[in-house]
């Protein structure tokens, strides 16, 4: 059995432990050791227990984060430990989610998977990771073997700054298997196909997290002119068509993003008789527009990145959704977002209060959506929250 250097926890520490939070502040450890960033530690409660095992990163604010609670010792370097955590995620997915109508979906989120400093999107055959901590840097060759034997044979990493910056992650960005991998493809979401660039598109390359949030636009759509904002690559839009719009006008910012709109709604087999886009900023495209709309989608990207940007961000929800209630024609329907993490539920729901009660119409609650199945939250570690919608009926 290996043995890892051993981090003994203040008494404070214990209660957190107990919750089974997986973040260890460094304020909570009694002495630190002189250990690398990304070892593995086994965590110790004061009277020498084992508490867990953990990833280690001195100087960080989150000294260790725990990727496993046990009381008893276990050999959490094998790859046969990796492999077990990551067939355990795939059979839920399996389970609920993967079927001939979807083979695009999360793997792995993180803490969601009691697996810290790593986020995996799978689309078909390859799968698209993003290494956060140095930690899950050093486990490369037990997840490239893990990943192999579930079916994956092409494995894209792509960096975040953020990681390169605060955490040291040093892999650069490419292709980790050999061979010739696919990196353009077509993926489907409830039946819906969606071509995917794996290596210039945004995030992992797909936004999977609106999968659940597209299939309630397409119950709304029928019949009605949608505007969708923000529109990436356009899923949003291809449901509302599917869903029978008579038109949808698709919004963004980014040229790239409105060519690969284009082309997944005719992919979809869609003409320009019921779609258009504008690549356009969407602030000025609802102070300009003189047309009123059914439905109106809002699916910005994070606005507030830090907790210092909340106040200026929640100013942006609030003029966003404020411009979008006034041009919603009455007994329409208000798709919001926001995956800011720090702006929370409650925070939000206010900005749009304050948004609604500007715009001086009823609104009324009719959906309250958040992360879709294969993005899961541990109850112990709510931070891990970060997209919350509403469905509002606008009068
Ligand atoms: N709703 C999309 C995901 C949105 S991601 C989906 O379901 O796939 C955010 C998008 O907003 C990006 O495509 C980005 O190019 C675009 N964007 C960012 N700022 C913008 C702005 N001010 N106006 C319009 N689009 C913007």
């Amino acid at each position: 059995m290996n043995r890892f250097p051993v981090i003994t926890c203040k008494k404070e520490a214990e209660r957190p432990i107990h919750n089974r939070h997986p973040w260890l502040f460094s304020g909570a450890i009694k002495q630190m050791p002189a250990i690398e960033n990304g070892e593995i530690v086994e965590i110790h409660l004061l009277d020498g227990t084992l508490a867990g095992y953990g990833f280690y990163a001195p100087g960080n604010q989150i000294a260790v984060r725990i990727f496993e609670f046990t009381r008893t010792e276990i050999d959490v370097l094998s790859e046969e430990y990796w492999y077990t955590k990551l067939a355990n995620a795939f059979s839920i997915r399996k389970e609920y989610l993967i079927s001939e109508q979807t083979n695009c979906f999360r793997l792995i989120h993180a803490e969601g998977d009691f697996f810290p400093g790593i986020i995996a999107d799978v689309y078909a055959d390859v799968v698209v990771i993003q290494i956060l901590i140095q930690g899950v840097e050093k486990l490369l060759p037990q997840l490239l073997s893990s990943f192999n034997k579930l079916g994956f044979m092409h494995v894209y990493a792509k960096m975040k700054e953020v990681s390169e910056r605060i955490e040291m992650v040093s892999i650069a960005k490419g292709w980790l298997t050999p061979g010739e991998h696919p990196v353009e493809m077509d993926v489907l979401e409830n039946g819906n196909t969606f071509r995917v660039n794996i290596e210039t598109g945004q995030k992992t390359g797909f936004f999977l997290d609106q999968r659940d949030s597209r299939l309630l636009l397409k119950s709304f759509s029928h019949n009605k002119t949608v505007l969708n904002t923000f529109s990436y690559s356009g899923g949003f839009s291809v449901y509302a068509l599917q869903g029978g719009a008579n038109m949808v006008h698709s919004v963004d910012s980014s040229r790239s993003a409105i060519e690969m709109c284009e082309q997944n709604v005719a992919i979809n087999g869609y003409g320009s008789d019921r779609h258009q886009s504008f690549c356009s900023d969407t602030f000025d495209f609802l102070k300009s527009a003189t047309e009123k709309y059914d439905v109106v989608v809002l699916d910005p990207p994070a606005f507030a990145k830090s907790a210092k940007a909340v106040e200026r961000a929640s100013r942006g929800y609030k003029e966003l959704n404020l411009s979008a209630l006034r041009m919603i024609k009455p007994g329409g329907i208000l798709f919001t977002y926001s995956c800011s993490q720090k702006i929370d539920k409650d925070l939000f729901r206010k900005i749009v209060f304050g948004a609604a009660a500007d715009a001086r119409r009823n609104v009324r609650v009719l959906h309250q959506t958040g992360h879709p199945m294969d993005h899961p939250i541990n109850i112990f570690h709510p931070e891990n929250e970060y997209l919350k919608g509403l469905v509002l009926l606008v009068e």
